[in-house]
């Protein structure tokens, strides 16, 4: 079997919070379990919220909990030019397609799918029609061709299989009219590049997988292994908030936690080795299995914490 190769990649709009960290730490064990690497590439797509400050943030936050990475971060912004080649490479074989519909258009569309009592959905307008139809001076954007028929199967390690019908998914944009991918688009096509066996992220995720995986099978690219882990929960259940402790990774570290404990219990939070607490990273390395990861959310308990911190 070739080298596992994973990645984390954080969007930088803010400091590496816990989920965040927790992403990065399975991703990073689980390469070192099978001798492979990390990657870590830098979502910097959104320019309106991407900030250096937060990169900064980031790095050092990785830095500070110990888990390396291979080479240089990526600049996801900086493949701009690779991910409008593949759109554009989409569109002449037949997998995509210049979509001109004015916003006005597409508002008339969502509110005709709603009267008929459909999900606000894209028609297909443009799907087969002639580019030669296409009025003057408008930039189009690049769609692609969402199968019409069938289904798509995320094959999760965590969630198993996760069957969407193709109906629910539309043809969703790939580029838009100033030439800039979207998210969904980017990502496959970093993937892809960067040689990634292997997603592990949150389970927040596993929607775009679907559509994601619509442009690898339109690339005729193989589809990475996935592992959509649950989020994180605050001790009452509700979604982890700030309150809770959804913290930046630094503010652990003013607060006078040790990286080995953090690390320690992060790895507890979605993951187990039967009913060890407490144990070193290495363990963690030598144990770690995406089978092992669990498929309820995880909770986070700061007297836990404050307890595996004891140990260290
Ligand atoms: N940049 C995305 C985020 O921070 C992650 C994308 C991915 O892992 O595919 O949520």
């Amino acid at each position: 079997m070739s080298q596992v190769v994973t990645r984390f990649a954080p969007s930088p709009t803010g400091y590496l919070h816990i989920g965040g960290a927790r992403t990065a730490l399975f991703s990073w064990a689980y390469a070192k379990n099978k001798g492979g690497k990390m990657l870590l590439r830098i979502e910097d797509t959104d320019r309106e919220r991407s900030t250096e400050a937060a990169v900064v943030a980031l790095i050092d936050g990785l830095k500070w909990l110990g888990l390396d990475w291979e080479g240089e971060p990526i600049s996801q912004f900086a493949r701009a030019s690779r991910h409008a080649e593949v759109a554009h490479e989409l569109v002449k074989m037949g997998h995509a397609y210049y979509c001109y519909c004015s916003p006005e258009e597409l508002d008339q569309m969502r509110e005709e799918a709603r009267a008929a009592g459909k999900p606000p959905r894209y028609n297909g307008y443009w799907r087969d029609r002639d580019p030669k139809e296409a009025p003057e001076g408008v930039s189009p954007v690049i769609r692609i061709k969402a199968p019409l028929s069938g289904e798509i199967v995320v094959h999760d390690h965590v969630q198993g299989d996760v069957v969407f019908k193709t109906e629910n998914l539309d043809d969703f944009i790939i580029l838009r009219s100033d030439g800039t991918p979207t998210y969904m688009h980017a990502v496959v096509v970093d993937d892809h590049d960067m040689g990634v066996t292997h997603i592990i992220r949150g389970d927040d995720h596993l929607t775009n997988a679907a559509r994601q995986i619509v442009i690898y099978n339109a690339m005729g690219w193989t589809v990475p292994e996935m592992a959509h882990i649950p989020l994180i929960h605050g001790p009452d259940g509700a979604k982890l908030s700030k309150r809770h402790g959804a913290l930046g990774v630094e503010a652990y570290r003013q607060m006078g936690y040790l990286p080995a404990a953090v690390r320690n219990y992060l790895a507890r939070l979605g993951w187990s080795h039967g009913d060890e607490e407490i144990f070193s990273t290495e363990q963690m390395v030598e144990w770690f299995s995406l089978e092992a990861l669990n498929k309820g959310a995880a909770r986070f308990d700061f007297v836990k914490l404050e307890n595996i911190n004891g140990h260290y």
